[in-house]
């Protein structure tokens, strides 16, 4: 008997489908900036997008201080007459002298107090040895301190005038500790987005209520939720959409007027339960929908008026991929930041791929661990079905094979990409 080919694992061959870097082209073409700017204290500026130059208005430190507590002189005492000076003053920490330092004089310092005019070194408070004469108090400090030793510059970390952070940068802590360091207490940055997340499937429940068999928790709500968190988005939960395509149609209508995105997971292939495809294509434009990627092949993107919608898949692995490599960048422009591209380096692989299809890109979970030279090799995650989260756990971040590479022998270099390059662990 003679029957139908069979497909393999699709409907259409992946020659045919959208390749990786063509989808990347068409994300980037397509989206822009929809958030106006605000201005926010610092403290709730962690993750957003900065929406203005930042310009040191004074130097940071204000004034030259002392690196360590000691005692502060002048250089070009010590180099004429060694260490022996006599103490004239004593300098804390948010206290300025008003005098400077006679000839041979040295002053009792603390770490963060502002130079004595004069000084311009400071020798460590473990180094010098106090001394008393005739009711006098000394300092001896050993030979050998270099001029400007231990001592901090006005200016040194920030010059008054020097951009620190440009438009459109990710404020991380460090970014924030800057901007306060120069005494600003609020910076204008882009509002947060508005993402109403969607999960989809008759199967799904929300953990902590009972299941049936068939039943499904609904695992992906809480991953891309997490997800979303590297972004600082506003998350609207809409919950779980029963695989009925009036309903899906009418919640996808409803969230596009007051949200900047929607973003679902599950129901996005052309099975005769699947209805975003349909939905999205009723309401608005669609702009991508298969792609040659594995995992992750029903990755679709459109728009409802001016609604972006992002349909990722139901896997659990897919939905992720699908998340860092597209949905991520695409929320990222739309908040005012860059299209982000994932970190990405070449590793040694500690695997075996005897046969990869061809006109297709794969993303293999996958662990840095050393080898026995103790530099990091990849290694993939043994098994490859898309539903494992197992897999998501212990991986930390994606091997990436491009679509021309029909194989992968140990020791070849891969590309990784870690997942910390997408902000988590
Ligand atoms: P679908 O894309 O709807 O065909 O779903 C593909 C697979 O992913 C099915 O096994 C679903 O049960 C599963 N799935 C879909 N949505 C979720 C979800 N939110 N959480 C966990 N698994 C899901
Ligand atoms: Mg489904």
């Amino acid at each position: 008997m003679t029957g139908r080919p069979l497909l393999d694992d699709c409907f259409l061959h992946d020659k045919e489908r959208l390749r990786h870097q063509e989808a990347l082209e068409i994300l980037k073409d397509r989206v822009s900036r929809v958030a106006d700017i605000e201005v926010q204290p610092l403290e709730t500026c962690l993750e957003r997008v900065l929406a203005e130059e930042v310009t040191a208005p004074r130097n940071v430190p204000l004034a030259d201080n002392s690196a360590v507590d000691g005692y502060a002189f002048r250089h070009a005492d010590f180099d004429e007459a060694g260490g022996f000076f006599r103490l004239e003053q004593r300098i804390a920490a948010g206290h300025a002298a008003d005098v400077g330092l006679a000839p041979w004089g040295a002053a009792r310092i603390f770490t963060g107090a502002v130079m004595p005019p004069g000084a311009d070194t400071v020798a460590m408070q473990e180094d010098c040895e106090p001394h008393q004469q005739d009711g006098q108090d000394f300092v001896i400090v050993p030979q050998g301190l270099k001029k400007g030793a231990n001592c901090r510059l006005a200016g040194e970390d920030v010059a008054e005038g020097t951009t620190i952070l440009s438009a459109g940068q990710r404020l991380r802590p460090q970014d924030i500790a800057a901007i306060a360091s120069t005494g600003r207490a609020e910076v204008s940055v882009y509002r947060k987005l508005k993402v109403a997340l969607v999960s989809t499937g008759d199967e799904l429940r929300r953990p902590g209520s009972l299941v049936t068999v068939g039943d499904v928790y609904d695992s992906n709500h809480y991953l891309l939720r997490g997800l979303c968190g590297t972004l600082a988005l506003e998350v609207t939960d809409l919950g779980i959409l029963k695989d009925d395509a009036a309903l899906v149609e009418t919640t996808l209508k409803d969230a596009a007027r007051d949200h900047d995105v929607i973003l679902t997971t599950g129901g996005a292939s052309r099975g005769e339960e699947d209805h975003m495809l349909s939905a999205l294509d009723s309401l608005g434009s669609r702009h991508m929908w298969q792609l040659a990627i594995k995992p992750g092949r029903p990755m679709m993107f459109g728009t409802i008026d001016k609604c972006v919608y992002l349909g990722l898949p139901g896997n659990p692995v897919a939905a992720m991929v699908c998340f860092l490599l597209y949905a991520r960048p695409v929320m990222s422009v739309l908040g005012g930041g860059p299209f982000l591209e994932p970190q990405a380096f070449q590793v040694p692989a500690a695997f075996e791929v005897p046969r990869k299809k061809p006109d297709r890109r794969e993303f293999y979970r996958a662990s840095l661990k050393p080898d026995g030279d103790g530099r990091p090799a990849a290694h993939k995650f043994l098994r490859d079905g898309s539903g494992l989260i197992t897999g998501l756990r212990e991986a930390d971040g994606l091997v990436e094979i491009p679509e021309d590479v029909t194989s992968v022998s140990r020791g070849d270099l891969v590309t990784f990409l870690p997942f910390s390059g997408f902000g988590i662990r």
